[in-house]
């Protein structure tokens, strides 16, 4: 590992002008994503700004939801109450991401902004457009199996990992954010962004930029929701794909409904079409299949991931008649 300088910040707005001015700094929380970075030498900063202690590990009720601080660990968050009970996709989606240590030392802020697990990306001796930009992708031709099918570009086709950001799509979750211009928020589908020409920027953060809490606005579409993940192992594994779904049913009619897809794409992947596909019809396996085929008319595969369409398939089925039955 190389040598770095290590500070800690009292306060958000301390850690913020911390990293103002100095691209060679970079926050750091549970490290559990940094530290295995540093060590393969895949993040090189010349100093870390250790954000642990802030204050920002309270889950607080508000007049429309919840706000979770930044550093609220994973399985406190998973455990939580009201988590549990009005919003149980993020729930389950934390409690199937990773191993218990890990989700007791890993944060909200660090769960959404780790980078992704693109075999070539964390291995340094392979040209990686993310990794080092102009030098190429090594996935594209490459192990292609775990690669995005939709939204990908000639630059990269690697897959967002955290099955946290996923849920957070599915709920409307907005992010708040601290910069040195003050502070505004990011709706959870707008915080990554697809790889484009610049596969090097994994979100719309600026640099300096600190996730400050998530909100969890309360709807009825939330407290009926559940997560499947679909994986190598059953536990202790990152999706191969996934899905979030929230739905408010009138009977068997769907009044409202929310899809999220994760494992396809550089960014959760709101399934805004087969929504809108589904919105006050009857829940049938054909409503549903026919709904998520309109979401998949612009997925892209290859020989290797091929299998991941019948699989968001089968992944969405399975969801919805979770949800349908009453059940998380
Ligand atoms: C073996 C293994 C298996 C895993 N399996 C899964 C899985 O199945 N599903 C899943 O979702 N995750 C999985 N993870 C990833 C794990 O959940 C993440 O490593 C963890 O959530 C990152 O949180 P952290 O607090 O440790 O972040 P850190 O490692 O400290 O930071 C990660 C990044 O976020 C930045 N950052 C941290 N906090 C802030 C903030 N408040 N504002 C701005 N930037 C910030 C850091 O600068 C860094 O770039 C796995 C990890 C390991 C090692
Ligand atoms: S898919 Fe993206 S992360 Fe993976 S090697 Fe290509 S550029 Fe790098």
């Amino acid at each position: 590992m190389r040598p770095f300088e290590y500070q800690r910040a009292d306060d958000p707005a301390h850690a913020v002008a911390l990293l103002d001015g100095d691209p060679d700094a970079a926050y750091l929380a549970g490290g559990t994503n940094l530290v295995d970075h540093l060590k393969l030498g895949v993040a090189t900063p010349g100093r870390l700004v250790d954000v642990r202690h802030l204050g920002l590990d309270e889950v607080e009720e508000t007049d429309d939801g919840l706000r979770v601080g930044a550093n609220v660990r994973n399985s406190t968050l998973a455990a939580h109450p009201l988590v549990r009970e009005r919003w149980p996709a993020v729930a389950r989606a934390l409690l199937a991401g990773a191993s218990g240590q890990l989700r007791h030392q890993a944060t909200t802020g660090g769960n959404l902004l780790q980078r992704t697990r693109c075999v070539y990306f964390q291995d340094v001796t392979t040209p990686c457009h993310k990794r080092e930009p102009g030098s190429g992708c090594s996935a594209i031709g490459g192990y292609e199996r775990y690669d995005a099918v939709l939204g990908a570009s000639e630059s990269c086709v690697a897959v967002h990992p955290s099955d946290l950001a996923v849920a957070l799509a599915c709920v409307d979750a907005q992010v708040v954010v601290l910069g040195r211009d003050g502070e505004r928020r990011v709706p959870a589908t707008e915080l990554h962004r697809l790889p484009g020409d610049h596969p090097e920027r994994d979100t719309v953060l600026e640099h300096g930029e600190l996730i400050t809490a998530v909100e969890l606005p309360a709807t009825q579409a939330a407290r009926r929701s559940t997560y499947v993940k679909v994986r190598d192992r059953a536990s202790y594994a990152f999706a191969l794909v996934s899905v979030a779904a929230a739905v408010e049913l009138d009977g068997d009619t769907v009044r409202d409904v929310r899809l999220a897809w994760g494992g396809v794409a550089h960014k959760p992947w709101r399934a805004g079409r087969a929504e809108a596909a589904l919105t006050a019809r009857r829940l049938s396996d054909d409503g549903i299949s026919a709904a998520v085929d309109l979401e998949l008319v612009a997925a892209r595969t290859t020989e290797q991931t091929a299998y991941k369409l019948p699989m968001v398939r089968g992944a969405t089925l399975t969801a919805l008649h979770r949800l349908q039955e009453g059940l998380q």
